[in-house]
């Protein structure tokens, strides 16, 4: 069987700068690349053979040469990279998500590295498929991907959203229907007990945040009887879930349009009562600022502050504000769940940034859960950057004297070193993305 693509690129590395690739990890930087060869009829995407710098063969990539991840490991095994080699991988994640899902019909089939396929992100709706790769291979290997993803997944039809910097520049932008059925304007899925309508085609990321799937019902499970408040609601996910589990009241605060009339179609699609819901169209720093109610659980999912390392510290300030922002609202017995989904921004610094939050807000928190995502979403070991999202649930500790401050250790020295890291309302981080 041939393989998927030519083998037209040789990549010799550095010496020294093997190590990475014999412990499987999947990304060849260009920075560690001493020589590279290509066929004269070489194509971005294009397979490629990976030596260590004494000529052994370490590895079969696919390789794209504008890209900073030149290469992105496909195999260490000497197995070719035909359709026997795709149809097993796939078939393997969807096998996975069977058994650890039953028969929940939204769910991340394939999820890039953490499962052997590098880039690949693909997302299954029920039985509409939902492609949003970030290499270049996949937009090359339409064909097969989508006939295999027909046959394993049964799926109606497969859409591309492949983001315009992967993709060919002549075909890119556009949502476009790779194989079957158009998807409705509007999906109704189902989410625990819960619908939700999802624009597949218009929507963010493949639709939803599926990444927060099983974090939506677990901490929904937590709203009963409390006052909730979701800074970054999207299209009400948590809302409604924080809802059927008998919230009091949900404030949404969410700064596109479109995802919040979706989030207000949720809400009325599960017969909830508009009266406990407040929807604000604002930018959630400034509304958090301006909001004067207190909160028995707040939710804090920001879209990822750092797009790339170069904005980690505008970021790290970005995460402390609006968790200090959030604590301050917090009402005694508050819960506060918080994310980061930044690659960029590793589970210590962002540690660090509530740490900071907290000591500003005068209250000591105790971590009572690790959030992350849910079981459709593995990473593997020896990739760390597949691990972006991160979150704790958090509750400020109570002392002996019973009144949940933390007793004050501040110093005038911390202090100055402080001042001026708080965000000035109105005025975006760098990183963040305007509203
Ligand atoms: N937790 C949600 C996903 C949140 S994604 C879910 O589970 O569905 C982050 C959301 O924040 C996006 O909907 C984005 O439109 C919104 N957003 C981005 N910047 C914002 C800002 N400055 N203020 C308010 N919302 C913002």
């Amino acid at each position: 069987m041939a393989e998927l693509l030519p083998r037209t690129y040789r990549l010799i590395l550095k010496p020294g700068r093997d190590r990475s690739v014999r412990w499987r990890h999947p990304w060849i930087f260009s920075g560690s690349v001493g020589e590279a060869e290509a066929l004269p009829e070489a194509a971005p995407g294009d397979l490629g053979e990976i030596y260590d710098h004494q000529g052994e063969l370490l590895a079969v990539a696919t390789v794209n040469p504008a890209s900073q991840i030149v290469g992105r490991v496909l195999d260490w095994t000497g197995a070719p990279i035909n359709e026997d080699w795709l149809a097993a991988r796939l078939q393997a994640a969807w096998n996975w998500r069977r058994a650890v899902l039953a028969d929940d019909p939204v769910f991340r089939w394939v999820n890039g590295e953490g499962d052997g396929l590098p880039g690949l992100i693909l997302d299954h709706y029920a039985g509409f498929a939902v492609l949003q790769p970030a290499a270049l291979i996949w937009s090359r290997l339409e064909e097969p991907l989508c006939r295999l993803v027909e046959a394993i997944g049964s799926v109606r039809g497969v859409i591309d959203k492949t983001e315009t910097a992967v993709r060919d520049p002549q075909v890119a932008g556009e949502v476009r229907r790779l194989a079957g059925e158009e998807p409705p304007e509007l999906l109704e899925i189902p989410e625990g007990g819960a619908r939700l309508l999802v624009d597949l085609k218009s929507g963010q990321k493949t639709g939803l945040y599926l990444d927060q799937r099983a974090n939506r019902l677990r901490l929904g499970r937590l709203a009963g009887g409390r006052r909730v408040l979701i800074p970054f609601a999207y299209t009400g996910g948590f809302g409604v879930q924080a809802a059927l589990n008998g919230a009091e009241r949900v404030v949404m605060i969410e700064s596109s349009a479109a995802a919040l009339e979706l989030a207000r179609r949720n809400w009325e699609l599960n017969g909830l009562d508009p009266q406990r819901l407040s929807l604000i169209k604002a930018d959630a720093w400034d509304e958090l600022r301006r909001l004067d109610e207190r909160f028995d659980l707040i939710i804090l999912d920001p879209p990822a502050l750092a797009k790339s390392a170069r904005h980690l510290e505008g970021a790290l300030r970005g995460y402390k504000d609006i968790n200090l922002q959030a604590l301050r609202r917090l009402a005694p017995g508050g819960w506060l769940a918080t994310f980061s989904c930044s690659q960029h921004v590793a589970p210590d610094a962002f540690r660090k940034a509530i740490f900071n939050a907290s000591s500003d807000a005068g209250v000591r928190l105790q971590c009572v859960a690790r959030l992350g995502p849910g079981l459709d979403h593995p990473v593997a070991l020896d990739h760390p950057q597949g691990e972006y999202l991160k979150g704790w649930l958090l509750r400020p500790l109570r002392t002996e004297a019973g009144d949940g401050q933390a007793p004050p250790s501040r110093t005038p020295a911390k202090d100055a070193e402080e001042k001026g890291t708080e965000r000035e309302p109105g005025k975006p981080f760098p990183g963040e993305p305007t509203p």
